[in-house]
């Protein structure tokens, strides 16, 4: 299906930036007219991937991350990006209770939930440096006002 709508948002690796990305991917994804339970999955899982970048990604220091959505008239496409620490072994990453931070307040099922949230959830190296997370959500009705422009 063809993309007919798009945003880009760069913000600091700050906590106080969680709910801010999350609303803002929320608002923008409301154009699709999709359910209650559809925008709560959506700034769940944006909220995870984001959370990954500010604990993980830069963990002594503020970096940027970029979110990136892509709307056709009835699928999300969402990636979550940094160029922080990276990410050693891909193959462990999405197991439940896999966590690096052994001991803190973290308990492993960040993508756990991503992929239980969302219908696909791709986690790869970004192209300079770091992690970019790619989910995508199909939506239940297709939205015809996006579609028709
Ligand atoms: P929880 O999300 O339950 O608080 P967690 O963040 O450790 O715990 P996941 O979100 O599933 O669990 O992530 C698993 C592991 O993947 C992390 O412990 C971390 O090692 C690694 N990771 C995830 N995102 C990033 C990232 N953006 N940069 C570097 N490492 C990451
Ligand atoms: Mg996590």
């Amino acid at each position: 299906m063809e993309i007919i709508n798009k945003m880009t948002l760069i913000f600091s690796s700050l906590s106080i930036n969680e709910s801010f990305a999350r609303a803002t991917v929320a608002a923008f994804v409301a154009s699709l007219n999709p359910t209650i339970d559809e925008i709560t999955d959506i700034k769940t899982a944006v909220s995870e991937a984001v959370t990954n970048c500010i604990v993980h990604a830069y963990p002594n220091t503020v970096g940027s991350i970029t979110i990136d959505v892509k709307l056709t008239d009835s699928d999300v496409y969402i990636t979550v990006a940094d160029t922080g620490v990276g990410i050693v072994d891909f193959d462990k990453v999405k197991q439940p209770f896999y966590t690096t931070k052994i001991g803190d307040e973290r308990s492993g099922m960040g993508f756990t939930v991503m992929e239980s949230f969302m219908d696909k959830v791709d986690v790869a190296k970004n192209k300079s440096k770091g992690v970019m997370v790619k989910m995508q959500k199909k939506l239940g009705r297709v939205n015809k006002i996006l579609a028709e422009g």
